[in-house]
């Protein structure tokens, strides 16, 4: 009887290792837990292009949205641990697990880590319309107005609900949050005038800032950034403690052979290094990982930092999940 147990298990094994030898031999799918054309969405599609031609197979993004990502996450949470479905999500891997009570996956044992991606502040805009030229005017005003002032985000958890959550928690104020899918959808009804501002990363706000189709307050960056050099910091606001940077990471199911997160982790390597990606970047002002911190150890541990980080912040802004 061992010996039958002994040799089915030696069978398996093979097959486990034939398979991540044969990896990857058909389309791999990038999920992207928010809506098409939003920073994230952004990220992963440049990263699925130049990760495609390392690989030899098309990487397909799918938009998951709602729920400030982690529909999405939970989708890779659940799916087959084959390296065929992949994550491509942020900082609200940290976040959600403090606002959500109840979510079908952990962050710390759901899934296995490929690597770090790109990192990237985010920006306080406003509508064409909205009556403050400077940082100044626009904390005097949301002061002012509170309540009557609307703040789009993408959902509990993701990053434009943690930096509007920050900004309340700075000026000492509440705001109207109203959340979408993602900030793509919000940036069309910001720019519509249906709500007056939104905090999101600079790979979408840099270009409609530079164009002036939206208006550009803050940069929650300590240096200026050249794509938008008229766009204050937070100090030069006098916002101390209005400090985020986003990153981006990519993960795999729990369970994932090691030889496949290793290949993995190679084409991401390849990718961070490819013309196209860092040239495009750099326009967006989205700096993709230097190759030595773009490890599964960095992103695991960063992911286990960034949790204690925001515990305490996000514990005083209230805004839970049941
Ligand atoms: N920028 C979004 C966030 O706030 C998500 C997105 O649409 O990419 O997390």
């Amino acid at each position: 009887m061992k010996r039958l147990v002994a040799t089915i298990l030696l069978a398996l094994a093979q097959v486990t290792i034939a398979a991540a030898q044969d990896f990857p031999n058909r389309p791999l799918t990038m999920v992207v837990p928010f809506a098409a054309g939003g920073p994230t969405d952004t990220v992963g599609r440049l990263l699925a292009a130049a990760m495609s031609e390392n690989l030899g197979q098309q990487v397909v993004v799918e938009n998951v949205d709602g729920a400030g990502g982690t529909l999405g996450a939970a989708r890779v949470a659940t799916a087959p641990p084959d390296g065929y479905t992949i994550l491509l999500w942020h900082i609200g891997m940290a976040t959600t697990a403090t606002l959500y009570k109840n979510l079908p996956f952990d962050a710390a044992t759901s899934f296995a880590p490929i690597g770090l991606v790109s990192e990237v502040p985010m920006t306080v805009i406003g509508n064409g319309r909205f009556p403050a030229g400077t940082p100044q005017q626009l904390v005097e005003l949301v002061r002012a107005r509170g309540l009557d002032i609307s703040m789009a985000h993408a959902g509990i958890g993701s990053a434009s609900h943690l930096c509007s959550t920050l900004f309340q928690s700075v000026l000492g104020v509440k705001v109207t949050t109203v959340p979408y899918g993602g900030t793509s959808p919000a940036m069309q009804d910001l720019q519509g005038d249906y709500v007056d501002l939104m905090c999101d990363q600079t790979t979408t706000t840099a270009i409609p800032i530079d164009t002036l189709a939206v208006k550009g307050y803050i940069i929650t960056a300590r240096e200026r950034l050249r794509q938008i050099r008229n766009v204050q910091t937070f100090l030069e606001a006098g916002l101390e403690g209005f400090e985020i940077t986003v990153w981006n990471g990519l993960w795999a199911p729990a369970g994932t052979p090691e030889a496949v997160v290793g290949r993995l982790n190679e084409a991401l390597l390849a990718a961070l290094q490819s013309e196209m990606l860092k040239r495009r970047m750099a326009v967006l002002a989205t700096t993709p990982i230097a190759p030595e911190r773009a490890t599964p150890a960095e992103l695991e541990a960063l992911v286990a930092s960034e949790i204690e980080r925001w515990r305490p912040i996000i514990l005083a802004g209230g805004e839970f999940v049941e």
